[in-house]
Parts: C-alpha cells; sequence; structure tokens
C-alpha cells in the first residue's frame, strides 16, 4: 500500500487517454495503468479515416502514440502493467498491480475496452492455440497469408474493413457472412462489393476449421440450402464482434447482461461512486474512437468535480 492516487486510471485507449489529458491538466496527477495491450484495439488497425483533425487519415498506432504523447506532456505517469484486481468496497479504492502490489486511489476511471470474439468452434480454437492460421486480427496476421487464398467471418464494419485490407495482400478473399444482409455501413458494403477478388458468400456459416498443424480449408454450409462444401484456404479469420473487458469488475460494479460496465446515463458515473467509466468498456452501440475519447473526457470531468464535491484536493 505505497501510493494513494487521486486519479487512477485503467486502460490506455482513446478514452484512458483523453481521461488522462483532461485530469492531468486539472492537477488530478493521473496514473495511468496501460494494461496488457496497451493502446487498445487501435493498435491493431490501419488507416483511421474517420477521426476529426487528421485529414489526410493516420495510422492507429501513430494515433496512439500521440495520444500518449499528449497524456505525458501534462505529467500522466503511465505505467505498463495490469491490473489483477480492485477493491471498491470501501474509499480509497484498491487496485492491485501485477499481482503483487496494491494502490490505493480516491477515484478510479475504467477505460479497459473490449477484446475479439470468436466462434468457439473446437478446430477453430484448436488451430487458434497453436498459431496455425486462425486470428482475429487482419492487420496483426494477414502479412502471413501474402499470395493465399484465406476467409474471414462477419458482416460488420470490422470484417469489411479487414476483409478489404486482405484483398490487398492475399489472392482470394471468402467472406462469410450469416445472414443474406451485411450490418458494415454502406460506404464499407460497397467497397468489399467492389473489391474482384472477395467473394461474399451471404447466408453461410463454418462448421469446421479444417487442417491438423495449419489450416488448409473451412467446411460451409449455406443455412438457406443447407448444402455443405469446402473452401480451400491456408488463413481463417474471425471479425464478429467484441467482449467488453470486465471480468475483473464483475464482483464490485454493476453490469448489463452482455458484461459491458452500467453508467447513470449522461455521466461516467458506475453503480460505486468515486469510480467512472468510459469508452468501449461501457458502450456497445458508437464503439468509436471519437466517442470514446468524447467519454474519457467526461470521465475526467466527473472525477474531478466529484473530487471537489467530497473536499479532496
Ligand atoms: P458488429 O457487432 O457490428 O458486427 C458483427 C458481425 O459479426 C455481424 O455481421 C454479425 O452477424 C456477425 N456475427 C456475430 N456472431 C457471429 C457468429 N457466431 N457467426 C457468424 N457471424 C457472426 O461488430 P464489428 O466488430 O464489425 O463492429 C463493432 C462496432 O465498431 C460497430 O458499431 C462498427 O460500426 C464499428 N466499427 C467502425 C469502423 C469504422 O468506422 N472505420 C471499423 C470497425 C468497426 P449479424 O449481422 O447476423 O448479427
Amino acid at each position: 500500500m505505497s501510493e494513494k492516487i487521486k486519479c487512477l486510471i485503467i486502460g490506455s485507449g482513446p478514452a484512458g487517454y483523453t481521461a488522462a489529458i483532461y485530469a492531468a491538466r486539472a492537477d488530478l496527477k493521473p496514473v495511468m495503468i496501460a494494461g496488457m495491450e496497451p493502446g487498445g484495439q487501435l493498435m491493431t488497425t490501419t488507416e483511421v479515416d474517420n477521426y476529426p483533425g487528421y485529414p489526410k487519415g493516420i495510422q492507429g498506432p501513430e494515433m496512439m502514440e500521440d495520444f500518449r504523447k499528449q497524456a505525458e506532456r501534462f505529467g500522466t505517469v503511465v505505467r505498463y502493467e495490469f491490473v489483477s484486481s480492485v477493491d471498491f468496497s470501501s474509499r480509497p479504492f484498491k487496485v492491485t498491480v501485477n499481482e503483487k502490489e496494491t494502490l490505493l486511489a480516491e477515484t478510479v476511471i475504467i477505460s479497459t475496452g473490449a477484446t475479439a470474439k470468436w466462434l468457439e468452434i473446437e478446430s477453430e480454437q484448436r488451430l487458434r492455440k497453436i498459431s496455425g492460421g486462425v486470428s482475429a486480427c487482419a492487420v496483426c496476421d494477414g502479412f502471413f497469408f501474402k499470395g493465399q487464398d484465406v476467409a474471414i467471418v462477419g458482416g460488420g464494419d470490422t470484417a469489411a474493413e479487414e476483409a478489404t485490407y486482405l484483398s490487398k495482400l492475399c489472392r482470394k478473399v471468402y467472406m462469410l457472412v450469416r445472414k443474406d444482409f451485411l450490418r458494415a455501413s454502406k460506404a464499407m458494403q460497397h467497397r468489399v462489393e467492389n473489391t474482384p477478388n472477395i467473394e461474399l458468400l451471404y447466408n453461410h456459416e463454418t462448421i469446421q476449421v479444417l487442417g491438423e498443424t495449419g489450416v488448409n480449408g473451412a467446411l460451409i454450409r449455406n443455412a438457406k440450402t443447407k448444402e455443405e462444401r469446402k473452401i480451400d484456404i491456408t488463413g481463417f479469420f474471425v471479425a464478429i464482434g467484441h467482449q467488453p473487458n470486465t471480468s475483473i469488475f464483475k464482483e464490485q460494479l454493476e453490469l448489463d447482461a452482455q458484461g459491458y460496465i452500467k453508467t447513470i446515463p449522461g455521466t461516467t458515473q458506475t453503480s460505486v461512486e468515486g469510480v467512472f467509466a468510459s469508452g468501449d468498456v461501457q458502450d456497445k452501440t458508437y464503439r468509436q474512437a471519437v466517442t470514446a475519447a468524447g467519454s474519457g473526457c467526461m470521465a475526467a470531468l466527473d472525477a474531478e468535480r466529484w473530487l471537489a464535491s467530497k473536499g479532496i484536493h
């Protein structure tokens, strides 16, 4: 119990860094625990074209580097560690880092984001665990399938974006969509439909990913006709949404049915006074870098006002 921190931020995506910028400028001397994947989901993104202020677009990792520098410029202490447990039952809150050091915090801002989901079929998980050609990140792993044929599952913006990315590296990309329409934005639909080496397979589900030590195909089924067939691929990508990173909070805070942290509408206040949540960990609707950053700002302002209301300076 060595430190007492006015504002402890957990997670280092756009929400966490924006909270840090505002908290540091309000003289809350924030300490950020950056987590297992510093920078969050944007570290595995290529071009970000929809973040205001970057008229030519920017690479995700480069943008997060800018966020970090801006947060540190105002005095945020960034620690490259992970939070193993929290105790919000009394104040100051207790936050254990790397399973050994317990920090004391007057306020906590949770910005731990969300993580990719899997189909959870046996062959997918087996091949994924042995790095046998199954991946949830085209940007990270697409390079390994240069000139080869691959498949990607999903019909949202992530799947569409990753299919487009893969189409530039791979010979052919099968896009397996379980419904008869894409959920992705019109702009992304248009891009996918107009990419000659992407084959859109609507109403298709994956029965098995084939291969012992590496992917050599996938057995797929047309849900309408029930027809099964094998596609020859060496890479299998999954882009079917995300799971909020809230396992360490589930005994401490109110979560919704899907595990997202509940906040009081219009604020970042969680079910425990003095604990705030921002970014994808509490947002299953918008999930954009800019909305995450906006809610990070709100969390820092909420924390500052709460500290002032308690007379903590
Ligand atoms: P979404 O939840 O939007 O889409 C998930 C997709 O995966 C859907 O097509 C869904 O099908 C499908 N799916 C889910 N479970 C399964 C399953 N078990 N088997 C097969 N298919 C499945 O997730 P995304 O990650 O694509 O996007 C998340 C959010 O981030 C969205 O709001 C999106 O707009 C945003 N985003 C924005 C980007 C941008 O603006 N540049 C880039 C990437 C994401 P179904 O439709 O049938 O439910």
